[in-house]
């Protein structure tokens, strides 16, 4: 892996940090120590992980993509990467992404541009864009992302990988640097159904430093990927799957159109009972989501105020402290989200903007409640394209957010929902990826990733 690592960044600029080789290989040897003690191994041993980042790590760099944090050590390690590190994981770096986790592209980074393992020339999607690459590329076997309106389904539909966004509150944020609290998830990539469940069981269950980590037991699907269910000949037979939609109408790449239905149909073969369902409220989705995670990180980004982070400042009074310091630090799409959430939770324009958005936000959450009650999982696109030109849409904001129409909807209503290859369509040197979003209900991880693993 280190070798390929080494080989393949210099094309694609999925890391903006790796140690040594000297260093990573010693975490090899510090498991091959272990074994000549006969020592017990983690699950995870000798497992090569790569961490995105905006996950604290306290032996690298946490930039989440940011000038603001360019040196940024944090002095603790975030509860997943503890979990991976007490596990055995070997981590090889930190992964680029779109500053904060603004963004859909990775073009929103501070420090470089990643490529498409498919076609240089392409996004691998945002924010979590590389560790998406990493995975694709096999720079690592399986990485970390973070999820706030689908930063890990996307770019794993853009990269052909597997993505899976926990539900709210299952993997403990202590430690991830905060976006949206309300939407943020940390979330995990792999080649495979299993790679990407085993990963997520490791990181997940409840964390005194999370107070909104859920305390319910996670259990450990490992067993059902060893399982031969897939050979029987109706393995999912009775399985109730809705196809949403609104998300194969106008708009959506007919290649991307045509891939999901192919999906639905397989999963037909495997014994499902395919049904459509509307969510009448799914386009609100969009408009409510940028309401809400802008309001939320204007908040949250406050506390990048030249004192308690970052190269230390010095001016003769505390407001242009805060000017020099956020003028020159944050970036151009930050600054658009920041403004946008002080302008809706300003006062004359609350009621009109976030509390509206929050009102939609229940009426989401209700339909999906509905929906799901009637169906086992449903079924939609990852997003409504495959991956698209470097710089294509970069300087046209509201093209960037349309983009996210097929994920922020789970967001919202805070459900777990798992990404997997599907097809490919027409476009680059071998053609591009297109992946199939599964939702489930609260707390079904281990439901999507037994049918994910029969399906693939
Ligand atoms: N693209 C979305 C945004 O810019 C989602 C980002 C994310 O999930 N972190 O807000």
């Amino acid at each position: 892996f280190l070798r390929r690592l080494r080989r393949t960044e210099p094309h694609l600029k999925s890391f903006l940090y790796t140690p040594s080789d000297q260093t990573i290989l010693q975490q090899a040897q510090e498991l091959d120590n272990r074994i000549q003690n006969n020592e017990p191994l983690g699950p995870l041993a000798g497992v090569v992980v790569a961490v995105k980042d905006n996950i604290c790590t306290c032996d690298m760099p946490s930039t989440a993509g940011s000038r603001l944090l360019e040196n940024y050590r944090p002095p603790f390690d975030a509860t997943a990467v503890r979990k991976l590190k007490e596990k055995g994981a070997i981590i090889v770096g930190k992964t680029n992404m779109d500053e904060f986790g603004m963004g859909s592209t990775t073009e929103g980074s501070a420090f470089q541009v990643t490529a498409n393992p498919w076609d240089l020339s392409r996004v691998p999607g945002g924010s979590s864009g590389g560790s998406a690459a990493a995975v694709s590329a096999r720079q690592c076997v399986v990485s970390l992302g973070s999820d706030t309106g689908g930063s890990v389904r996307q770019p794993a539909s853009f990269c052909g990988v597997v993505g899976l966004k926990p539900t709210y509150g299952r993997v403990s944020r202590y430690g991830l640097v905060a976006y949206a609290s309300s939407l943020d998830v940390i979330g995990c990539f792999g080649s495979s159904v299993a790679d990407t469940g085993i990963l997520f069981h490791a990181i997940s269950g409840h964390d005194k430093f999370d107070a909104t980590s859920s305390k319910r037991d996670v259990p450990d699907p490992t067993s059902q990927f060893i399982a031969n269910d897939y050979l029987v000949s109706k393995p999912l037979k009775g399985l109730r799957v809705g196809v949403i939609r609104e998300t194969l109408q106008d708009g959506v790449d007919p290649a991307v159109v045509s891939s999901v239905n192919s999906a639905t149909s397989h999963l037909e073969d495997l014994g499902c009972v395919i049904s459509e369902v509307s969510l009448p409220s799914f386009a609100l989705g969009l408009p409510a989501y940028y309401i809400l995670a802008s309001s939320e990180s204007s908040s949250n980004l406050s506390r990048y105020d030249g004192v308690r982070y970052g190269k230390q400042l010095f001016a003769d009074e505390l407001n242009s402290l805060y000017r020099n310091f956020r003028a020159n630090g944050f970036g151009s799409e930050v600054k658009r989200r920041i403004l946008m959430g002080t302008y809706a939770l300003s006062a004359g324009y609350y009621d009109a903007y976030y509390k509206r958005a929050q009102q939609v936000r229940t009426i989401v959450q209700k339909s999906f409640r509905d929906a799901l009650d009637r169906n086992d999982i449903l079924i939609s696109p990852a997003a409504p394209s495959v991956a698209y030109e470097i710089g294509e849409k970069k300087d046209d904001p509201l093209a960037m957010y349309a983009g996210d129409i097929m994920t922020v909807n789970v967001n919202l209503a805070g459900l777990p929902a798992l990404v997997l290859p599907c097809g490919f369509a027409n476009g680059g040197s071998s053609g591009l990826p297109v992946g199939c979003q599964m939702i489930g209900g609260a707390f079904d991880e281990e439901k999507l990733l037994k049918i994910g693993h029969i399906f693939e």
